[in-house]
């Protein structure tokens, strides 16, 4: 597919010694760079204009139906700077893939993956020295996202969409670091349910999330952990990572993917880079009381979640309204080697065996 980006660097753009000034204590989603990608697609004309412009606010008018009706996906992604000084993205065909998923699921319009992917690398690639050091997980957070556009009140699929990039340096998600998280299980709020949009990533799933995030802050947690919305006790995922469970006899076990659930990236890559590191990959349905009785008798000895903006963050205990369960393996010791393992490829300190790098 050939749809060739319009070039427009940003006139305002920040100086050297500004960008280093945010390169230094970047936070996380507070920066953004200079300049965004955006491609517009219109029912019977397909991807056009296809633009890298100043960042800046976009003009919607008021009956855009995004903001009625939260016709809208996205997507996370990282550039990572190796020690070489060169850039690279972590597997983005698979973020292109769920994209795509995610759109069907929406009823937005398929984005050719070569065009998502190509669209990214443009805005890195002018954005290049927004991209920190590889020291402490700093790296260029991508966000990928398509929103439906058209001005019209009408409940349907939006047939003018506008698909945007943008990107903001960051640091670690969790200020915690590896000190290890506590986690909530509400027993009160589901995030998804069957047929819903749990696989989906959609604003409203995260809109849905915080309630039940915000119970878990009141009881002295940094995340939520939900479970399956119909009471079957079964384990889903956090509000924005997955969940592992390291057992005693190194078995590495996560939910299954249910259709309720994020396939994320790292899940996926963790599975693969613990089989490497002699732990048994295990994808099953998991029950709320089995983790809790198998933290408890010592059957489960770490546990940790995932995603791209908090890579791997070990979980040090697990709290719900019937008590506490902290695993035996404080020390995260097994988590660590599969964090390292993961940061390792990512930033080009191990041989990327699995050719994941782009
Ligand atoms: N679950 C949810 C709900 C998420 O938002 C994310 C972050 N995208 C993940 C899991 C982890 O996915 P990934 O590893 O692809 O970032």
């Amino acid at each position: 597919m050939s749809v060739s980006f319009d070039i427009q660097p940003n006139p305002g753009a920040r100086s050297d010694a500004e960008v280093a000034e945010i390169l230094a204590s970047p936070g996380f989603g507070v920066y953004f760079t200079d300049h965004m990608v955006s491609i517009t697609w219109t029912k019977g004309q397909g991807w056009h204009s296809a633009t890298v412009k100043p960042y800046g606010p976009l003009t919607l008018d008021p009956s855009a139906a995004v903001l009625h009706y939260g016709q809208e996906i996205f997507e996370g992604m990282k550039a990572y700077r190796h020690a070489d000084g060169s850039v690279h993205l972590f597997r983005p065909n698979m973020n292109a893939a769920r994209f795509n998923r995610s759109a069907a699921r929406m009823m937005l319009p398929n984005l050719p993956e070569e065009l998502f992917v190509e669209a990214v690398r443009q805005l890195v690639q002018i954005d290049a020295r927004y991209v920190p050091e590889a020291a402490g997980e700093h790296s260029l957070y991508i966000r990928p996202f398509m929103i439906a556009s058209e001005a019209f009140l009408g409940v349907r699929a939006a047939e003018e969409v506008t698909f945007l990039v943008i990107a903001s340096p960051v640091g670690p998600y969790f200020t915690e670091g590896v000190k290890g998280v506590d986690i909530w299980i509400t027993d009160e709020w589901a995030r998804a349910g069957e047929g819903g949009t749990g696989n989906a990533k959609c604003g409203g799933n995260y809109a849905a999330s915080l309630i039940a995030q915000y119970e878990g802050y009141e009881h002295g947690c940094t995340q939520v952990m939900f479970i399956e919305a119909t009471g079957k006790d079964r384990v889903e995922e956090l509000g924005g990572m997955n969940v592992f469970l390291v057992s005693a006899d190194n078995e590495l076990v996560t939910p299954a993917l249910s259709g309720t659930i994020l396939d994320g990236i790292t899940r996926d890559s963790i599975l693969k880079v613990g089989e490497q590191q002699g732990l048994t990959p295990v994808e099953r349905r998991l029950s709320a009381q089995e983790v809790l009785d198998g933290i408890a008798d010592g059957t489960f000895t770490e546990a940790f979640c995932c995603g791209t903006a908090a890579v791997i963050s070990p979980i040090a205990g697990f709290k719900s309204k019937k008590g506490e369960w902290r695993p035996q393996g404080q020390a995260f010791e097994r988590t660590i080697q599969i964090r390292d393992g993961v940061l390792d490829i990512q930033y080009g300190r191990a041989e990327d065996s699995f050719g994941w790098l782009d």
